[in-house]
């Protein structure tokens, strides 16, 4: 150790005051930054540091060195200080920012909403695939169709009563808007033998008033199985077994005498209400039973058409509606909900 004269104290003393200062501002330092500030302060080209250079010239020549290594063992313990206090503050800056990242399994999620078939378009899916599973194959046919085919080849008798069941949009004389899928019929005719197993879905156009029990739009599916030795028997265990398919019970069924021209004989399906098994309820309108289908033997003026000889061939057809099974199994009341685009209506069926 040296001793100081009086300057040199001087010096020794700034030293020692600067020294304290120091620690106490670098142990109050709380982030990383605080410290960079800390550093320019006290190591800057214009800190006190660099202002103690000045005094040592007026110091005794003999103090020189000393004084130059306390001030240089100032420096570089405020450097080693400051170093040192700032790899402990970073880890913990960096500790705190892991911890702001990490994931909270326990936060709600965020909904993603994704597109999904339209309940018509998977119904008419559901339908094609349980009567592909029975035998039967998926054909198309046109939605502008000719009277010919919707109407005429059907023992539609040109100017009867039966083509006023059906209000027709025509595009002109002989072309119209398909109102049937039964439509398939003599075009599956003209181009295959029996045995024929086939089946249309899809839109059909009727001028009608629109309410919540009709449309000018909806969907059908239409069979047509024609082959030797068809029976009416066959018919009722097809259909037995195609709406047992569809209302996933083993359902009932009730026929009814009807008129459609193209079959012989014609009748109503009808299926014991699924919700309340024949009681009566909303659903089916206190009557215990839901219209399903219009079927029957296909007509021999129809198979005489398409070429076939009745005597030899048999056949029968039946045609439904998509929307009205859809709306039985959900308890639907208003068609109309099909296609105003009600994305709370139409998320309700995954
Ligand atoms: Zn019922």
């Amino acid at each position: 150790m040296g001793f100081f004269l009086s300057w040199g104290v001087k010096v020794q003393e700034k030293v020692n005051e600067l020294k304290v200062s120091f620690e106490d501002q670098l142990s109050s330092a709380k982030s990383t930054k605080e410290l960079e500030d800390i550093k320019i302060k006290y190591l800057g080209k214009k800190g006190p540091i660099q202002s103690l250079m000045p005094l040592l010239k007026d110091a005794a020549n003999e103090e020189k060195p000393l004084l130059g290594k306390k001030i240089n063992e100032l420096k570089l313990f405020i450097a080693s200080s400051i170093e040192e206090r700032f790899e402990f503050l970073a880890g913990k800056e960096l500790e705190k920012s892991l911890k702001d990242e990490e994931i909270d399994v326990s936060m709600p999620g965020r909904r993603t909403y994704t597109g999904r078939m339209h309940p018509i378009s998977s119904m008419i899916e559901e339908t094609a695939e349980a009567l592909i599973q029975m035998g039967f194959s998926v054909e198309t046919t046109p939605e502008i169709e000719s009277d010919y085919y919707n109407y005429g080849g059907l023992n539609y008798p040109e100017d009867h009563p039966a083509r006023d069941m059906q209000d027709t949009f025509y595009l002109s004389k002989d072309v119209l808007l398909r109102s049937h899928n039964t439509s398939i019929q003599q075009r599956i005719m003209e181009r295959k033998q029996p045995p024929i197993r086939v089946i249309s879905l899809g839109k059909c156009y009727r001028n009608e008033t629109i309410t919540s029990r009709s449309h000018v739009l909806f969907h059908q599916v239409d069979a047509l199985y024609i082959d030797k030795d068809v029976t009416f028997a066959d018919l009722l265990a097809t259909l037995k077994e195609f709406y047992s398919k569809l209302f996933k019970t083993d359902v009932e069924l009730r026929v009814r005498p009807s008129y459609f021209p193209f079959v012989e004989p014609g009748m109503e399906v009808d299926v014991k209400c699924t919700s309340c098994k024949g009681e009566g309820c909303r659903l089916c309108k206190q009557t215990g039973w839901l219209e399903v289908c219009g079927a029957g033997m296909v007509h021999p003026e129809v198979l005489k058409q398409g070429g076939l000889d009745p005597e030899v061939y048999s056949g029968f057809a039946w045609g439904g509606g998509i929307e009205r099974i859809f709306m039985l199994r959900h308890g639907i009341s208003d068609i109309r909900m099909f296609t105003e685009n009600d994305v709370r209506f139409l998320s309700q069926f995954a």
